[in-house]
């Protein structure tokens, strides 16, 4: 979860007195990295993705199932491979802020071939077995977003009380007891006890209950006049939620900062597709999604900067969490979608100016710096601002938005990259597999097509909180882009020419050959290879090829700036991804068309092809996602006593069952229909590598 600096951390009282010096510290590493960096050229696509995961232990005679704590033993074992073979190992694995919790990437990023995505899959189901290998019979490692019973009594084993009267306690809890933070590095507690303090009580985390017939209110613990409400009152909760995240490298800075835009407001979409925590602290809920939950676990804002009384020592009233969805595109296309106030320190943002950064970037660092560190280590307090980025990371990896705009790290081979940061993490391999090639491959058909999803901020706000509803998936509609065409092609278009495809930066950087530098004479990319960093693969055929491949459907419509207001419309998912005629040609559409620009081999297209379906279908409501799917265990278990209470056997057996899926031993139609069965593969093909090699692919640059 971000920066893990090693040391000793520093008291809440010595941190807060520094937290000026951080800003400004943070600030020239910034500045200074910016001209380091900002002209850097030509970096491959490489990707990757994060599945965090939850360690389960069951006990079949009670049919309990509790949270093991066992993730710093486990990194232990997990990390002997890396330690002896940095470079050779499979599999990467880190901590997570619950001491239950890991996080498995895989041994190095994938790349720019086609091929790439067949190995996800299997990487992923290695990392499940690699983690199995080591526990026992009675334990399981699962994707799940959220145990379920996080929090009820005697959840986690071992068994902790939490000490909510301790001042020693982090958390001080009455639910999440501080054994339940993973021990092995003080930046979890530390984290813990500074959000605490600096918002001068204990978090806050209210989710409505799902009302049942026989729900009792107050539900147990729920705040005065609220009787509806589940209170959760500590980071875990949130931040012991698990995710699934993908990181792409952008060819130079200027494609980071589109693609950082474009995705911005798919997150929201995704969220709602990937929905899969319903239930917290052992009580069925309204809210599909942990999104609102983890921004209200870390929320350090004081009375003050939640506006609930006046301003007196704190600078500004905040409008977010700084768990929140991004508050500002960075691209010139996407400035004038930056429809919400930007709360920043003139201050800051003049020293970044001054810094020669221009406004877009200026004002989304001054935002990210508005907060204050919350963790420091005595150690990193003094740095070389030429040098060090600490400071830097410091605020930026404490501010965990939808999406990360990621600079390279000092002397490194890394180039500037995105994060993408909203999506839930799914119970199968296939599924997260799904996920994340779906989202990669949309970065190229937005990059090859130069698509446009640029929503106003405020609208992308209002999606994110319908996209965490209850079966939002199905039921609610999203605002979203009538068009997504870029400007240059839409005037290309009145203009009755043909989009013009490769005169823009991004192409550009692509036609210089990016990958080429060393073999500068070789040509670029041509459309039809196996390879797809190019952002010219598909461009050139690309938007005549992707309307004609795709049965007439085209999104290009009058959408002059005039028209500004009636561009973005509320579409359900089912739109979004499979289209709607004569407004939306749909994701999926828009990547099948991409995908025949393209040459891909048998397998690597079977399993792509099996996740667009399954995608499709999910977003049709022909599956239903996970968080529907729980739910549905959930009511229909015959223990259920419809009183939104998720029991110690319910939870078993819904838990029993998840285990049965993703080890494939049970089928779940509603889930994933009548079983998928994708080609992945942990290891490209000779036979392949050697045709790849024939056309000027090499799996490794
Ligand atoms: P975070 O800061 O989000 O924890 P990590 O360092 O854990 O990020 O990496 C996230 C993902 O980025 C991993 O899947 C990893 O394989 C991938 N990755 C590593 N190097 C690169 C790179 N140069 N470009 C893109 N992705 C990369
Ligand atoms: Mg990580
Ligand atoms: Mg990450």
């Amino acid at each position: 979860m971000g920066l893990l600096s090693e040391g000793n951390p520093l008291s809440w009282e010595e941190t807060k007195k520094l937290a000026d010096h951080v800003r400004e510290h943070g600030i020239n590493q910034f500045v200074n990295l910016y001209h380091r960096l900002k002209d850097r050229q030509g970096d491959i696509l490489k990707w990757g993705d994060e599945v965090e995961y939850i360690i389960v232990k069951f006990d079949d005679e009670k049919k309990v199932a509790r949270v093991a704590l066992k993730a710093q033993d486990l990194l232990h074992k997990l990390n002997e491979k890396e330690h002896a073979d940095p470079k050779g190992v499979k599999s990467l694995w880190r901590p997570e802020y619950g001491a239950y919790m890991i996080e498995g990437t895989p041994g190095k990023p994938f790349g720019g071939l086609m091929a790439h995505f067949n190995l996800v899959e299997a990487n992923m189901r290695y990392r499940r077995e690699e983690v199995t290998e080591l526990l026992a019979s009675d334990e399981c490692v699962m994707s799940i977003t959220n145990f379920p019973r996080l929090g009820a009594p005697n959840f986690t084993y071992p068994l902790h009380q939490p000490r909510p009267e301790d001042p020693l306690s982090s958390a001080r809890s009455l639910y999440f007891p501080d054994e339940a933070i993973f021990p092995g590095h003080p930046r979890f507690k530390t984290l813990t006890r500074n959000i605490r303090k600096r918002r001068g009580e204990k978090v806050s985390i209210k989710l409505k209950v799902f009302k049942d017939v026989n729900t009792k209110l107050p539900v147990e613990g729920a705040p005065p006049g609220e009787p509806d409400v589940v209170l959760l009152d500590a980071m875990g909760f949130g931040m012991g939620c698990c995710c699934l995240q993908l990181t792409f490298q952008a060819c130079n800075i200027t494609e980071a900062r589109r693609l950082y835009d474009q995705l911005a407001p798919l997150c929201p979409i995704m969220l709602a597709l990937t929905a899969a925590s319903p239930v917290y602290r052992g009580y069925l809920t309204e809210s599909d999604c942990r999104w609102n939950v983890i921004s209200s676990s870390v929320d350090c804002r004081t009375p003050e900067e939640r506006g609930l009384e006046p301003l007196k020592d704190s600078k500004f009233r905040i409008a977010k969490s700084r768990y929140d969805s991004i508050d500002s595109y960075l691209s010139p296309e996407g400035a004038k979608y930056n429809d919400v106030k930007l709360t920043y320190d003139d201050d800051v943002y003049n020293r970044l100016i001054d810094g020669g950064i221009d406004h877009l970037l200026a004002q989304h660092v001054a935002h990210l710096f508005i907060r204050d560190t919350v963790s420091l280590f005595s150690e990193k307090v003094h740095q070389n601002d030429n040098e060090d980025t600490d400071h830097f990371e410091n605020i930026q990896s404490t501010n965990w938005q939808t999406m990360r705009f990621k600079p390279p790290p000092p002397n490194s081979s890394i180039g500037w990259r995105v994060e993408f940061r909203p999506c839930e993490a799914q119970i199968s391999d296939f599924e997260n597999a799904a996920i994340v090639c779906f989202v990669v491959l949309l970065t190229r058909v937005i990059l090859s097509y130069q698509l446009n999803f640029l929503t106003p901020i405020s609208k992308v706000d209002e999606n994110m909180q319908t996209a965490q509803k209850r079966d939002a998936c199905r039921k609610e509609k999203f605002w979203f882009r009538k068009s997504s065409k870029s400007p240059e092609q839409r005037a290309a278009k009145q203009n009755g020419t043909a989009s013009a495809p490769t005169t823009n930066g991004t192409a550009k950087a692509t036609t210089n050959g990016s990958e080429e530098e060393d073999e500068p004479k070789k040509q670029p990319q041509v459309n039809g290879t196996a390879k797809m960093n190019g952002h010219s693969n598909g461009i050139t055929n690309g938007t005549t090829n992707g309307h004609a491949h795709n049965g007439g459907v085209d999104s290009d419509h009058t959408d002059t700036d005039d028209e500004e207001n009636e561009l973005f419309q509320l579409l359900t998912i089912n739109e979004i991804f499979n289209g709607k005629p004569g407004v939306f040609p749909g994701l999926v559409p828009l990547i099948r068309s991409y995908l025949q620009s393209m040459e891909v081999d048998t397998d690597t297209h079977c399993t792509i092809e099996q996740y667009l379906r399954f995608i499709q279908k999910r977003a049709a409501g022909e599956l239903v996602t996970t968080a529907t799917w729980i739910r549905d265990q959930v009511l229909n278990h015959p223990d259920y006593k419809q009183d939104s209470v998720v029991s110690e056997s319910i939870n078993y057996d819904l838990l029993k069952c998840i285990q049965r899926i993703q080890e494939g031993k049970h089928i779940e139609p509603a889930l994933l229909g009548q079983g998928n069965h994708s080609k992945t593969k942990d290891f490209i093909p000779h036979a392949l590598q050697k045709q790849l090699a024939k056309n000027g692919c090499c799996e490794d640059k």
